[in-house]
This record gives C-alpha cells, structure tokens and sequence, in this order.
C-alpha cells in the first residue's frame, strides 16, 4: 500500500532544539554570572531529561516541571516557587532567542509536497504551535497532536495511532519521523507506521528490523520513494 502521509517529531528533527537550548544556557548563566562550561551543561542536560520524563509520565505539570529544572540544576530544593520561575524565565527568553529549524527541514518538505504531513510531539501544544508559527512552518502541517492534549505520549502506540487518524491515513500508510530511536522509530514501527530514525549524529550499528535510518532529512524523499516500492 502506497504511503501517503508523513508525521514528524519536532525537537531535534524539525527544530534544532539542543542547540538552541546550548546556546540558551550559556548565555543565561554568564548573565547570572555563573559558570558557563561543559560541566553546567552536562549538569543541565541530565536534569532537563529527568525531570521532562516525570512530566510526560504525567508526574508534574508543566509549570512544575519547569521550577523542579530549576531548583534541581541550582540544586537549591527549597527555592521558592517566584524565584524558580523568574529563574527558569530568564533561560526561555535567551532560550528562545537562539531558535531555529535545521536547514535541511524546508527543502524535505517541499520535496515530499505530495503528502500529507502531521506533527506528533511529547511537549505542550501551545509550546509546539508557537515554535512551528515562528520557524515559519505551522502550514505545512495538517495536524498537530501534543502529548498534553492526547492524554498519551510516543512511544505508546495509541499516540501514533491517533495521529494517523487525524491524517485520515491507516498507519500502514504513514511514516513516522523523529530523532529518537526508541520513543520515535520504535514506538511508530510497533504501532504499525513506518519508523523512520533521523540519526543525526551518526551513532552507527545496523537500525533495528522495521526500523529505517537516515543521517539527513535530504535522505528522506529517495528512501519514501523505496519503502513505496
Ligand atoms: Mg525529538
């Protein structure tokens, strides 16, 4: 059966999230006047993806996620709630700021303009919507589908499966695009789409059966066309 439809995570496959969140970093903490280095960043980066799994797990709202990042990161548990707020504000101002889509986004998208293209992403609807409105891509995309709104989060397949609906594809059809192996490529693959890994850095190894890999979204058009047949 003919694929005809795309869905696509957004941090890290359409929007180059850690770098924008590297550079977002940096600059709030040399204005803090604390450390910049590569031990803040690790530290950062160990507690955001702790903390981030909690809030998709449904163990914190967002707001909390976002004050927990903070007083984890100062380690300082007792930091009232105002000040983890103004602190974690400060982040998402330069956060935001270093915004931007990888440069191989809008030239996949126009190659494969005769699909129907959706986004399926673990992080807050209104958080996606703006970003994709931003980077200027928000009408590429029929449908947008958050794991906040969804009630369920990638990797389970109802996610992807609802997806698929609001496509008005059967998962057969579909591919699904994201950078992570599990929660993206494997998650699509068992729920019946398409998974496709988006393996930016190269980690090499064979892809797991089911699962296809590509280094770069200009890999994406060629394999489509293959999988087709
Ligand atoms: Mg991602």
């Amino acid at each position: 059966m003919a694929l005809a439809g795309v869905l696509w995570d957004v941090d890290d496959t359409l929007f180059d999230h850690s770098g924008a969140e590297r550079a977002g970093i940096l600059r709030h903490l040399e204005a803090e006047g604390l450390p910049a280095d590569g031990r803040a960043l690790g530290l950062w980066h160990a507690v955001a993806e702790e903390v981030h799994a909690r809030f998709t797990a449904g163990g914190l709202t967002f707001h909390e996620h976002r004050r927990e990042r903070a007083r984890r990161f100062l380690g300082d548990p007792d930091l009232p709630d105002d000040r983890a707020d103004a602190w974690f504000a400060g982040y998402v101002r330069r956060y935001e700021e270093s915004w931007a889509a990888f440069p191989d986004v809008l030239p996949a998208l126009d190659a494969l303009g005769g699909y129907r293209h959706g986004v399926l992403s673990n992080a807050s609807l209104a958080r996606q919507e703006r970003k994709l409105i931003r980077l200027g891509m928000r009408d590429r995309f029929s449908c947008l589908l958050c794991s906040d709104r969804l009630g369920t989060a990638k990797p389970d397949p109802r996610a992807f499966r609802a997806a698929c609906d609001a496509l008005g594809l059967p998962p057969q059809r579909v591919a699904y695009v994201g950078d992570r192996l599990d929660l993206d490529a494997l998650g699509a693959r068992d729920a019946g789409l398409h998974g496709v890994w988006l393996d930016r850095a190269g980690t090499g190894g064979d892809p797991p059966p089911g699962v296809h890999r590509v280094r770069t979204l200009a890999d994406l058009p060629g394999l489509l066309r293959r999988v087709t047949g």
